[in-house]
């Protein structure tokens, strides 16, 4: 997996996280996060654990919160940037020749979704090392090359590791605290300091869209229920009261997933916390729905995607409108809210298959519950994506631009591609203002219509009572604003 030239000694010397002898010099390791959604990073708390054992002097700096502080990337020996998600992978391509320029010593590694899929763009930019999934033992055997000298430091490239790797409690000291990011909104304005958790990695599941599959290729780890008990309980003491689960699906274990929130309300009973299932799931396992509900669920997010049955097979979703309806049903019958998310917006889109989106959302009454901006999100094709092996699609996209960091398409209805900027373009003006939901939801709704020629029929008085919901707007596929960009 790994192109190391290392003896096999030593790999398994660093893989086991222990340092070189105590002769080597102080090491200073910068981990950088650009962006995830608001929350304070379980990839780099978990990296900052390994390679602190390791030996390392460890910096983590998050760009969502700080800036690219000159003085601590200067003194870097090696510095390594997650790329979990897009966004962050064009933050980190914008940030590069900054990093390079403060500090051209540092050797430079990218981890995450996006690393290995983005290799020949970011070595182009300086970056040698590429960790794909499950990166942390990687990372520990390539600062140990580094320091050691022995081994091959450079053209590393790494997918996802088939073996299982011994999660640490995340270290997250050296992140900003968890007040400063995202936190939780509840219906009445109150709000509550959130915690973010991963209680596995990967998944299961091989959604053609994905980011996920490229890399994990269906796979999915565990983190053990002492490992995510012990960093709830460390956010817990940091001051959390709400726990969101980044899981790319906490059902992937159904039987793990109940561990954790049993032993989470035992120990925390007034702890609240939120979780992201598929519509597969929410049928498959829908008898543990009232558990979830009991041990403190407030809401679940399902990426939906379409509520069109033949798009849903394109994207190989293995769920349909149906399903979706009668989820829907499932999880408010528990008492717990739902939050789709969608692609609202692939070359397969036409004024009415957007119009009958919006009409879903009012027949299920889930207008409150969707944040705006999903409303504009156009379907994202990385590098690596499963959708390039869907008979046909090719002739949709046009070449990859590494701009875009994707291949970019049009509509075959210019009305279409016209629509989504507008909506793109008022959702982010919306979100600015503060306009509530409803609103926006109405604005778009005229939109719709008046790009169809046709009058909007009033909307009913109940769409939906408002949910709780995280503070943070942005969707992981969105592209980045200016003042994330200026963090640098
Ligand atoms: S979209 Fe969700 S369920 Fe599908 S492969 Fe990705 S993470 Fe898994």
């Amino acid at each position: 997996m790994l192109e190391d030239t290392q003896p096999h000694a030593e790999q398994g010397h660093a893989g086991c996280g222990a340092p070189p002898p105590a002769t080597q010099q102080r090491f200073n390791l910068v981990l950088i996060n650009p962006y995830e959604l608001g929350r304070q990073p379980f990839a780099l708390a978990q990296a900052s654990a390994w390679l602190k054992r390791a030996g390392c002097a460890v910096r983590c700096l998050d760009l969502a919160l700080q800036k690219l502080e000159p003085a601590i990337v200067a003194e870097a020996d090696a510095i390594a940037i997650y790329l979990g998600m897009h966004t962050a992978t064009r933050i980190a391509l914008e940030a590069l020749p900054r990093i390079r320029q403060l500090a051209p010593q540092a050797a430079l590694a990218a981890f995450g979704l996006y690393a290995s899929m983005n290799e020949s763009l970011l070595r182009d930019l300086g970056v040698s090392a590429f960790f794909g999934g499950e990166s942390e033992p990687d990372l520990v055997e390539w600062t140990n090359a580094l320091r050691t000298g022995k081994g091959s430091v450079m053209q590393q490239v790494a997918m996802v590791r088939r073996d299982k790797i011994d999660f640490l409690t995340p270290d997250r000291t050296d992140l900003p605290p968890l007040t400063r990011y995202a936190h939780l909104v509840l219906p009445d304005g109150a709000t509550r300091v959130a915690g973010f958790v991963d209680s596995t990695r990967g998944c299961k599941h091989l959604c053609r869209h994905c980011p996920v599959v490229p890399v994990y290729e269906g796979k999915f780890r565990v983190v053990p229920v002492e490992v995510v008990l012990a960093d709830i309980a460390q956010q817990i003491e940091a001051g959390a009261q709400h726990i969101s689960f980044g899981d790319h699906d906490f059902f992937n274990g159904p039987t793990h997933a109940l561990n954790v929130v049993r032993t989470l309300h035992e120990r925390w009973p007034h702890l609240t916390y939120d979780a992201t299932i598929k519509i597969q799931h929410l049928i498959n396992h829908a008898a543990l729905l009232p558990e979830l509900k009991r041990t403190g669920c407030l809401f679940i997010i399902a990426a939906v995607e379409s509520v069109d049955d033949r798009v849903l097979d394109y994207l190989a979703k293995h769920h349909t409108r149906a399903d979706f309806y009668r989820a829907t049903v499932l999880v408010h019958a528990a008492g717990i809210a739902l939050a789709p998310t969608w692609v609202a917006f692939h070359p397969w889109s036409t004024l009415d298959s957007y119009l009958d989106l919006l009409t879903s959302m009012v027949e299920l009454r889930l207008v409150e519950a969707v944040p705006p901006v999903q409303l504009s999100i156009r379907l994202l094709v990385p590098a690596g994506s499963k959708l390039l092996e869907l008979p046909g699609f090719d002739a949709l996209i046009g070449p990859f631009d590494p701009k875009l960091l994707g291949y970019p398409w049009r509509n075959p209805d210019a009305r279409v591609d016209a629509l989504q900027r507008e909506i793109q373009r008022y959702v982010a003006e919306a979100d600015k203002n503060n306009t509530p939901r409803r609103a926006t939801f109405e604005h778009v709704w005229r939109l719709v219509h008046a790009a169809l020629g046709k009058s909007a029929p009033s909307l009913a008085r109940d769409l939906g009572q408002p949910i709780p919901h995280m503070s943070e707007p942005w969707y992981c596929c969105a592209e980045p604003t200016e003042a994330q960009l200026e963090s640098f």
